[in-house]
């Protein structure tokens, strides 16, 4: 066998290998052989309501243009995008996926022995594409589930620089509010870039949550990232986006694919982002799942911490990673802590009406089995 070691960057062989699982199809198949129906995939922040009807549509025409690259510069998208938001096209930069954008946020700016400041428990992928640039993450554990920014703070040094701060965050739900916000990127110093992660900004219904957008046109250092894998529910098409100063981006832009974000892709998004009776839809129905699922969990004996998203960060009290496997024996897919360090903790996406009963049918059947 091929000793990789010996051509291997420094730091990647600690770098472990992402596991996304079983293929979704074959875990239906098991199911649909068990008999237990369908599936019900709570465990990775997914739309269960599907991609909108119009995005669907929009894919589909493009489907027979595949034989010609994209418009690298995502032109007719960006355009869209930056009228909604009030910002202008060179402060937008598109990626194949969130996860995409993260990396290029760290190959952009990321030198060897640079510090990353994180909070913990929080979005891994950031951990990753830090590592992959030989930079070194600081994580900081939140309080009462939430990023602890004066801690924070005390972590950033000189070597500094970049902050994740997730908000929402992943997995908690919670969200750090405007004041302190505001406070912490004031005080930060000149040398240091903010990631403000608003994967989860359109669940947000709290008049008391900032818009990362405020603080980019405020003119401070800071990057905001959205995407289209939750409310528009298009995790799969894989694109988000990154909204910052022009100069910022235009860095970004540099270490960039030429053809980042595909044809379909492109054509989805921006025939998602018209469609705002399937958004307003995924709100609604959002909400009703997540206040049920809380109640009944709560009900069962649960913890679970208040959720600013279309997720619930739970306490199961109980060997979570256990309950999971048999959770997934009978076609309920949740997500166990202990990728976080956290054993009874799980996280669980808010599903269809069918989905949530079927976890909490399920759920109470182990509990009371024992
Ligand atoms: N940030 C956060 C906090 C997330 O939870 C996710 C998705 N799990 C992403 C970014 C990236 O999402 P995607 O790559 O699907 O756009």
């Amino acid at each position: 066998m091929t000793e990789a070691g010996r051509y291997l960057r420094d730091g990647i062989a600690e770098i472990p290998v992402w596991n996304t699982g079983a293929p979704l199809e074959e875990l239906e198949q098991s199911a649909a052989a068990r008999g237990d129906g369908a599936l019900a995939p709570m465990d990775t922040n997914e739309n269960p309501l599907g991609p909108s009807p119009k995005a669907v549509e929009a894919m589909v025409r493009e489907l027979t243009r595949v034989n010609r690259y994209p418009d690298g510069g995502c032109t007719f998208l960006a355009r869209a995008v930056a009228a909604r938001l009030g910002v202008g096209e060179d402060m937008i930069v598109f990626g194949n996926g969130g996860d995409n954008c993260l990396r290029l946020i760290a190959a952009a700016f990321l030198n060897q022995g640079d510090e990353v400041v994180v909070g913990h428990p929080s979005f891994l992928v950031y951990l990753m594409s830090s590592r992959i640039m030989g930079a070194r993450p600081v994580s900081v554990p939140l309080r009462d589930h939430v990023h602890d920014l004066s801690a924070m703070r005390r972590a950033i040094t000189d070597r500094t620089k970049l902050v994740f701060v997730c908000n929402p965050n992943n997995p908690t739900g919670t969200i750090v509010r405007k004041a302190e916000l505001e406070a912490f990127l004031r005080d930060l110093p000149p040398h240091v870039l903010t990631v403000l992660d608003e994967a989860y900004f359109e669940f947000v219904s709290d008049p008391g949550y900032p818009n990362g957008l405020h603080y980019v046109e405020a003119g401070l250092p800071v990057i905001v990232l959205r995407t289209f894998s939750k409310l528009y529910g298009l995790a799969g098409l894989r694109i988000g986006y990154l909204v910052g100063a022009a100069p910022l981006i235009d860095s970004i832009r540099r270490v960039r694919e030429p053809y980042a974000v595909s044809r379909v892709a492109q054509a989805g998004a921006l025939a998602a982002l018209e469609d705002r009776e399937f958004v307003q839809r995924v709100l609604a129905d959002n909400e009703e799942g997540k206040a049920y699922l809380r109640r009944e969990l709560e009900s069962l004996g649960c913890l679970v911490v208040p959720s600013h998203t279309n997720f619930l960060f739970v306490d199961l009290r109980g060997e979570a990673g256990e309950i999971a496997g048999a959770l997934r024996e009978r076609g309920v897919l949740i997500r166990p802590g202990a990728a976080w360090g956290l054993p009874t903790w799980a996280r669980v996406t808010v599903g269809t009406r069918e989905h949530n009963r079927r976890l909490l049918a399920e759920f109470g059947a182990l509990k009371r089995e024992g």
